[in-house]
């Protein structure tokens, strides 16, 4: 049985790595870049700062994801304490920002509370996000957080999400718990799966994928761009020529683009596939001389006073990441924008929009500014698969028909699942793909 694995993600390599484990020969993987990692990987600029494609979190579900994690980077990480916050107003409150906002003017706070008072004993049914918010937050918080923050990260419309998705991904409401901690003056800081994660020593986030692949190096093939899938001869065609034959084959390319390139699919696979929404992402890596001394892992932006949704200081994740020097210290901000077709945000000017969102937001001083000694841009076509209303149907045909061809499309964009994309959800469906193509051969 021949395994193709189509990209050298955390969920191509999830699939490698459990191949490997599995001490399974017949297999190969392809990626169209010149390194592994896909949107977990990292860079170092020309100047001697390391960046991200956005700010990565390391939070884990999944033992078998953490023994892969601990396997590649040994000790060479560090632990970090969470700590997000929210600038609104002009001042910083604690995410999650419902559970803290007594942080807020006394105006606003009541806004907030009455439209969380109203809310007591009602039951409403709600058909999408947009609703959803309103319904569990009240007006006051969708009105100063959750609507523009959202709007701002997802850049689509809110009515057209669907609410199905929320589960683990958005703090829910305690209004006893929200009213003790504004009695009591209490920071409410403990949600979520990521209180404390670990960060790479050296390489950034991209430098876990790194040790992973070099395990099975030998079996990744890079640049190497798939251009089409012949779903009945079971063929797979690449940009510079080379045709590989498979039994079972594993996507994590995303899967409108993927069922773009295949052959002989039905007129039905090919109409859902366009019913799939995602949205797109410019990552701005702001290099500064200076000292920044600043607990806050990362920020949220909710308001249109800067162009991005959120700001991490990456340089408290590791030291490595920003230039060794004895005589010099360094900063950096990694910033976070979306872009969209109902949300266009030029290419051409970010950087500088991030720049000035950075002083309007009190991030940066002028003269801090003046202290900036790298850019560095990632433009990523595909950042965010949206919840659309549509998704599941479309999925809900797409994705039995693949497998009736023994395809598999997994991962962030592969599975389409925002709610299960991020990079342990990624690998572990690389390996629960492995797990199921051996068992369906096995049975066959
Ligand atoms: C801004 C941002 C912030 C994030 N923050 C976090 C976080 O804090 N925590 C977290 O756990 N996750 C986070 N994620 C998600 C994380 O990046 C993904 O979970 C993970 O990278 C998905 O892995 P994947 O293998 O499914 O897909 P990808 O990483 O997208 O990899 C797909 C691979 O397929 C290759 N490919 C595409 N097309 C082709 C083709 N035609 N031929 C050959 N190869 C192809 C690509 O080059 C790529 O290497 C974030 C993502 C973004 C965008």
């Amino acid at each position: 049985m021949k395994i193709l694995i189509l990209g050298a993600g955390p969920c191509g390599l999830g699939a490698a790595y459990h191949l490997n484990k599995l001490g399974y020969s017949d297999w190969a993987l392809f990626d169209k870049s010149d390194h592994v990692g896909g949107l977990s990987a990292s860079f170092r600029d020309d100047k001697g700062f390391t960046w991200d494609i956005g700010g990565h979190v390391l939070f884990s579900h999944y033992d078998y994801f953490d023994k892969a994690v601990e396997e590649s980077l040994g000790d060479s990480y560090f632990e970090h304490q969470r700590e997000s916050w929210i600038r609104i107003l002009q001042r910083w409150v604690p995410y999650p920002f419902q559970n803290n906002v007594r942080y807020l003017p006394d105006d606003v706070l009541q806004e907030c509370i009455n439209g969380l008072r109203s809310l007591q004993g009602t039951q409403v049914h709600t058909a999408n996000f947009y609703d959803w918010m309103h319904s569990v937050f009240g007006s006051g918080i969708v009105k100063y957080f959750m609507e523009p923050y959202n709007r701002k990260v997802w850049g689509v419309p809110l009515q057209s999400m669907s609410k199905e998705w929320i589960a683990e991904r958005v703090s829910l409401v305690d209004i006893s718990r929200i009213e003790r901690n504004i009695s009591e003056q209490r920071d409410d800081l403990s949600w979520g799966p990521n209180a404390v994660f670990r960060f790479p020593e050296h390489g950034g986030t991209g430098a876990i994928y790194q040790g992973i692949a070099r395990k099975f190096s030998d079996r990744i093939h890079l640049d190497h761009e798939m251009v089409t899938v012949d779903v009945i001869q079971k063929e797979v065609c690449f940009s510079n020529g080379r045709i590989e034959r498979y039994d079972y084959l594993l996507n994590t390319s995303p899967l409108d683009l993927f069922v773009d390139s295949c052959t002989s699919l039905p007129f039905e696979i090919k109409e859902a596939s366009e019913k799939l929404v995602h949205n797109s992402g410019l990552i701005v890596g702001l290099g500064f001389k200076g000292e920044r001394v600043d607990p806050k892992c990362w920020m949220y932006f909710p308001e249109s006073s800067s162009p991005f949704y959120r700001v991490t200081n990456f340089h408290n994740y590791s030291p490595n990441n920003v230039p060794e020097s004895v005589s010099e210290r360094y900063f950096s901000l990694m910033c976070e924008t979306t872009y969209s077709e109902h949300k266009p945000v030029s290419e051409a000017t970010v950087v500088e929009a991030t720049l000035q969102g950075l002083i309007e937001t009190g991030m940066i001083s002028n003269k801090e500014r003046d202290g900036l000694v790298s850019s560095y841009l990632i433009n990523i076509p595909y950042s965010y698969p949206v919840p659309e209303l549509g998704r599941d149907r479309a999925l809900g045909s797409i994705q039995p028909y693949l497998e009736s061809k023994d395809i598999y499309s997994r991962g962030r964009f592969g599975g389409w699942k925002y709610e299960e994309g991020n990079m342990d959800h990624s690998f572990m469906q690389g390996v629960q793909a492995v797990d199921s193509m051996v068992e369906r051969y096995r049975t066959k």
